[in-house]
């Protein structure tokens, strides 16, 4: 047993190139054969590895160094979702905010000028303004529908243009392709945080994005239980995104990490669903008078359907819509007494939620020039039928 090699493991079936989506997820990430029969991998709580020796521990290429850096549960799990992104390698995080953090910081030095979206996740915002900045690296905001023209905001230290489609909460669609072209012939890296898609409805990186960020948390867990986040990069960039998460000392916990494969499993399963229904329910609101503007990319009525069209092959279960002028009072009204409909933050879940938002006090690109109630609802996967009902309800508790 003295050095003999024992190199981690391989999750990925060959050929997968030729297997839909749906196959795709029920076969990678596991190694029956060397899991004794059983179909699932099993879950290393582990911190230290054991080196077979002083000789191994000094040539100990390929093999296991210590559970911060990864363990088999780890490998199923950022194999399977680097083989999702196309990507050549992904690392976990502890949240979709901290897989937000860490490529930034990984990337960006003292001096650097930052494009960041508009529209960004808020606490995106607010790790650019407090903690970014505070590193020196300049942040600039853009309109996410400059589309092209942002080549007119590039400066001789531009480093990253920060992309996020559709925008959190208002749902702009970003004309993706001319960005990520503009950026291209600067040699300016791109990130986009792709949590809204998820590698079902878009894949970043087979597009030319250079680092694709996703909040695990939402449909890839999928059921309101695991906080976690994931980072897959190209092979120019995966070995300093690799290094700096390491060296910012990040983490998955090994059961949530498994949680998080087994949500996979389902994921574009569930995504069908959750969009299917959420285009139903979209669509009702749309015909309902007490409703200015829906905002749902996959709707004909929305400004830039044209780019969802362009570049998603799908849409989730989350969107937003506009009410006319109500008091408070009457808003609160609607939303407070629905019957399937929790009041509260994230999506991604099995479960119908709803709140009520308003970006005008963080825009500084762009004005957000809306007067009604703006809401964001995610359709979960009860029966739409019995969502629609309750939403009708409290439409009419509006009047
Ligand atoms: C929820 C979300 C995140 C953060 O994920 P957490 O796991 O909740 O930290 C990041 N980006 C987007 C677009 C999100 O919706």
């Amino acid at each position: 047993m003295k050095n003999e090699k024992i190199n981690r493991p391989n999750f990925i079936p060959e050929n997968t190139k030729d297997w839909s989506l749906e196959t795709r997820v029920s076969h990678i990430g596991r190694r029956t054969k060397d899991d004794f029969g059983f179909i699932n991998p099993s879950v290393y709580h582990a911190s230290t590895v054991c080196y077979q020796s002083s000789e191994h521990m000094r040539t100990r290429d390929g093999a296991y160094t210590y559970g911060l850096k990864a363990t088999p549960t780890m490998d199923a799990l950022t194999q399977s979702l680097s083989e999702l992104e196309g990507a050549a390698g992904t690392c976990l995080q502890p949240s979709g905010l901290s897989a937000l953090v860490s490529p930034l910081m990984a990337v960006l030095s003292q001096g650097d000028h930052l494009l960041m979206s508009d529209s960004v996740y808020q606490p995106t915002r607010k790790l650019c303004d407090d903690m970014l900045t505070k590193f020196g690296v300049e942040v600039e905001y853009y309109d996410p529908l400059i589309g092209k023209n942002i080549s007119r905001l590039f400066k001789h230290n531009t480093k990253v243009v920060f992309l996020e489609s559709p925008g959190s909460q208002t749902f702009e669609m970003q004309d993706l392709k001319s960005i990520i072209k503009a950026c291209k012939e600067k040699n300016i890296i791109t990130m986009m945080d792709n949590t809204w898609a998820s590698p079902v409805f878009y894949a970043p990186l087979l597009n030319g994005v250079d680092i694709s960020i996703n909040a695990g948390t939402k449909y890839l867990n999928g059921h309101s239980d695991v906080l976690i986040g994931y980072v897959s990069a190209n092979e120019a960039l995966w070995p300093l995104i690799e290094h700096m998460n390491y060296i910012q000392g990040l983490h998955a916990s090994p059961d949530d990490v498994y949680l998080t494969l087994r949500g996979m499993r389902t994921m574009p399963l569930r995504m069908k669903q959750h969009m299917e229904s959420g285009i139903y329910v979209a669509r009702w609101l749309e015909s309902r008078e007490e409703v200015t503007q829906m905002l749902h990319p996959a709707l004909e009525s929305h400004p830039q359907h044209h780019f969802w069209k362009e570049n998603f092959c799908g849409a989730n279960g989350l969107f937003s819509f506009i009410l006319n002028e109500y008091s408070q009072d009457a808003v609160d009204h609607f939303i407070d007494h629905l019957e399937f409909f929790g009041i509260g933050f994230s999506w991604g879940g099995f479960e119908s939620l709803i709140v009520p938002f308003d970006p005008r006090p963080y825009r500084t690109a762009t004005k957000w020039e809306h007067k009604g109630q703006a809401i964001r609802i995610h359709i979960g996967l009860e029966d739409p039928d019995d969502l629609i009902r309750d939403l009708e309800k409290g439409l009419n508790r509006l009047a």
